[in-house]
């Protein structure tokens, strides 16, 4: 396999007119024709690898999506604002209006492509929550130009690959969020690596159903049952929460064990379970964390995800936090700077544990500067 290029594959920059895919999909509110960012972290996350470029010379024009506008121009989804915030962190540095205005993006249609990378000379790709993706500002560039990976992009690869494939050991990984059925390609791809598996989450109460206890209200998905059982019955220890904490059938805070009651509603771990998947993690020695223990967004049902929050960032292991709602929770704790990579992609640092590659990465190991 080819190796990915990087930005000192492209040779000299000098004079270039460079096509940077950055992620700038930035939090933001406000009435949809006067949004304001709330978050601007993922545009400062850039900055490295388009500083590389204007410093050595070249003119840079960014592009991005935003939201989901599902292939026309809205309001709430303008790059307005985004631009005015890249014009006050790099001056003279362009911003492209939405990518998804243009149906042709999420397409990857060759039309696309073509006026894109039209008056460029070299394509970067730094925007590595796209590169699960192959839509056309993702896949299209390398076709013809000279390409390479942005720093942000090397360095979830480099993370993410080592942790994949050379792992120190024991490596656990720790998984919550709603739906088993949103990750079960992850926890299958996950389970021929790691050591063991520690379960939280709503997800956890599918696996609970599994080994045969009742689950009340909580979340579940019956038709993944079986599918839980058979990996509850492979060789990989699975550790699953032993107490609950969440709704009572009469809508009180309640506690349980495992067994929850009729119309009761499991919404976090409980302290014991807490306790109990803090031990593993401070055993580890690498630490993958996705998807939040509890609900944690309602500060009843925060704890559970905060104690393991608190336990990846004291264990020694080497540790990696992947998704949109992990990452969120990590900063809303104050923690986020006390573990050693916080993926820029939730959905694209699981599907590259899954498979170990991703279009993104592809197209650009396809580009015609890489031999
Ligand atoms: P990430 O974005 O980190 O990958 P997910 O999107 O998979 O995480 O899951 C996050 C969501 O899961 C949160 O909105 C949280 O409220 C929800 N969640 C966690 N535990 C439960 C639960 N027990 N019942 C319902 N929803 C839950
Ligand atoms: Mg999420």
């Amino acid at each position: 396999m080819p190796r990915l290029p990087l930005l000192e594959d492209l040779g000299d920059v000098s004079g270039k007119r460079v096509l940077v895919r950055t992620d700038f999909n930035v939090p933001m509110e406000g009435p949809d024709n006067a949004r304001v960012i709330t978050d601007d972290f993922r545009i400062r996350a850039a900055l490295p690898t388009i500083n590389w470029l204007t410093s050595r010379g070249a003119t840079v024009v960014c592009a991005s999506h935003l939201g989901r506008p599902k292939g026309q121009p809205v309001d709430k989804y303008s790059m307005t604002p985004i631009r005015a915030r890249l014009q006050e962190l790099a001056p003279g540095v362009e911003l492209m209006e939405n990518l998804r205005f243009n149906a042709g993006e999420e397409s990857n249609s060759e039309a696309f492509v073509a006026q894109l990378v039209q008056g460029f000379d070299m394509y970067v790709n730094d925007a590595f929550g796209a590169a699960h993706r192959a839509h056309a500002s993702v896949s299209g560039p390398p076709k013809t130009l000279p390409s390479a990976a942005g720093r942000l992009l090397q360095r979830e690869v480099e993370v993410l690959g080592e942790m994949r494939n050379h792992p120190k050991r024991p490596f656990i990984a720790v998984l919550g969020g709603a739906k088993v059925s949103d990750k079960l390609g992850v926890i299958e791809a996950l389970l021929s690596t790691v050591d063991a598996l520690v379960i939280g989450g709503g997800m956890c109460f599918t696996f609970l159903a599994a080994k045969g206890m009742p689950v009340g209200s909580s979340i579940c998905e019956l038709d993944q049952v079986a599918v839980c059982k058979r990996l509850l019955d492979g060789p990989k220890q699975i550790h699953l929460p032993e107490d609950i904490v969440g709704l009572d059938a009469e809508g009180n805070y309640a506690t349980f064990g495992v067994r929850l009651p009729d119309g009761a509603k499991g919404l976090d771990i409980g302290p014991g379970s807490a306790a109990a998947f803090t031990d593993v993690i401070m055993d580890a020695r690498t630490v993958f964390w996705n998807g939040p223990m509890g609900m944690f967004e309602d500060p009843r049902f925060a704890a559970g995800t905060k104690t393991v929050a608190q336990a990846v960032a004291d264990t020694k292991a080497f540790t990696v936090v992947g998704g949109g709602d992990s990452a969120a929770a990590l900063a809303q704790f104050g923690l986020d700077d006390q573990v050693d990579h916080v993926s820029t992609g939730g959905g694209a640092s699981l599907e590259y544990l899954e498979l170990g590659d991703l279009p993104g990465l592809a197209a650009l190991r396809g580009a015609p500067n890489v031999r």
